[in-house]
């Protein structure tokens, strides 16, 4: 049993929000336990690099410990969390231990939300973590690799058929991150597949792309899509995933291999069992100094929180950072007992790269699209990624794929079970009995 004692502070999740609390009540000197089912922080935006070989999963990572180094104050406990009683003040973690605070900080942030679509859960490749990221490379390698010995033409065009479904940020980024593979890569690593039939499928049940871009932007991300030859289809709803197929509202269907699921995203599973209240998406509902109602030793900050009066906030790292922060301030606040401070969003702006030279960003009032927003994506990821080593070597890695039109290491590293045609008993697209096409990564 870890007991934390009296007075410690506990901050749940080494994203975004939970690394920059716990920078903060380091630097205050705050008896602190950062928790973590990871070693890690992870740096979700660049995850699409790793899926699509552009990055290795370690330059995207840095170790908990490692960023504790000089930080004396702020213990590290490797736990999954599987519940928590705010009343006792205490956690219980997978393996049946108890972790007791004095105040607690919750940043435990999103996962996929399926909507409940038939399939998505357990059929669609998500990209939430570096697992998920290295399954889905792993597996659009593979699938490759099927492709270039597959003899029947149907099969082969539903083994080069990439489906994203949703068009926000995530979408359209891994969109282009393939579509550059297939430009670059496939043309010259698979020579025996014709590149020009891999599809690449981004489906949107909204009316446009990246919707919280100006109008202008979200044509622009379009645009330069479609030249890259990815299919844009808007205002089209996924109505049911099979393992050879994804089924759309109207009736068309398109048989492929690869479904990658970035239409949604809900609060991590942990936070309906923690006794706090909650809101839409499974989020838990703080008041505006994210402090949570009925609870006074407890926050939370990051996606997992739904702040009142803040409701339509976005859920990126800007606002998981500047929560993270407020989160740890008002700990301090409270501990000195002075007034507590609501949260104010301060909006640096919003990215998103489409691929090489191509992006769309609104920093303030100016809005940058093609190369000089491809630049200004490069500087502000470099600058956000955690470790000197990491920015290092992800700027080299991206100067030699900028340079040689090519990827990181493509090698497939890793246990999945491999449930490719190639083991099935039948035909992709006329078998009556759907085989089993996709390996997802199951969870
Ligand atoms: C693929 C992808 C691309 C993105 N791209 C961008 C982008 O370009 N720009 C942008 O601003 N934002 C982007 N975002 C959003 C951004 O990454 C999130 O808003 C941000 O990570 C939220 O930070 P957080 O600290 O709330 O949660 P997270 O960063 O998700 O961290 C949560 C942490 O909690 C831990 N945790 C969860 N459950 C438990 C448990 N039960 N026990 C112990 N630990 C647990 C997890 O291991 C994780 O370390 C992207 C997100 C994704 C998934």
């Amino acid at each position: 049993v870890h007991d934390a004692g009296q007075g410690k502070v506990v901050v749940l999740g080494a994203g975004f929000a939970g690394l920059n609390a716990v920078r903060k009540l380091g630097a205050a000197g705050v008896d602190t336990l950062w928790v973590d089912a990871r070693n890690y922080h992870c740096f979700l935006p660049l995850l699409y690099q790793v899926a699509t070989a552009g990055l290795e999963p370690q330059e995207i990572a840095y170790p908990a410990r490692s960023i504790l180094r000089r930080v004396r104050a702020v213990e590290f406990r490797l736990a999954r969390v599987v519940s928590g009683d705010p009343a006792a003040r205490v956690l219980r973690t997978a393996d049946g231990d108890a972790i007791h605070y004095e105040q607690l900080i919750v940043a435990t942030g999103g996962a996929a939300e399926d909507f409940g679509i038939p399939g998505a859960r357990e059929l669609t490749f998500r990209l939430y973590d570096l697992e998920d990221a290295r399954a889905l490379r792993n597996h659009v390698l593979r699938v490759l690799e099927h492709a270039v010995v597959a003899t029947d033409p149907v099969e082969r065009a539903a083994l080069v058929t990439f489906v994203i479904v949703g068009g926000g940020a995530t979408g359209v980024e891994m969109a282009g991150a393939l579509a550059e593979f297939r430009n670059h890569v496939v043309p010259r690593d698979y020579r025996a597949l014709d590149a020009s039939a891999m599809r690449i499928v981004v489906i949107e049940a909204g009316p446009e792309l990246l919707p919280p871009f100006p109008p202008e932007l979200r044509a622009r991300a379009r645009r330069d899509l479609e030249e890259f030859g990815v299919e844009v289809r808007t205002g089209t709803r996924v109505e049911r995933v099979t393992a050879t197929e994804a089924l759309l509202a109207g009736g068309a269907r398109i048989s492929t291999a690869t479904i990658i699921w970035a239409a949604g995203i809900r609060a991590s599973a942990v936070a309906a069992n923690l006794g706090l209240p909650t809101g839409r998406s499974g989020r838990l509902l703080v008041e505006p100094t994210l402090r949570v109602p009925g609870h006074p030793h407890v926050f939370v900050a990051g996606d997992v929180a739904l702040v009142e009066g803040s409701e339509r906030l976005p859920q990126v790292a800007q606002v998981a950072i500047q929560q993270g922060e407020l989160a740890a301030d008002n700990v301090l606040r409270a501990r000195r007992g002075t007034p507590l401070v609501p949260f104010v969003y301060r909006d640096k702006g919003s990215m998103a790269t489409i691929g090489r030279s191509r992006a769309v960003a609104v920093i303030g009032r100016v809005k940058l699209d093609g190369v000089l927003a491809w630049w200004a994506w490069l500087v502000v990821h470099l600058v956000m990624l955690v470790g000197f080593r990491n920015r290092l070597v992800v700027l080299v890695n991206w100067a030699w794929n900028y340079l040689t039109f090519d990827r990181g290491l493509r090698a497939i590293v890793g246990a999945e079970p491999d449930r490719l045609p190639a083991d099935a008993a039948g035909d992709v697209c006329s078998a009556a009995e759907p085989v089993s096409l996709n390996l997802g990564p199951h969870r």
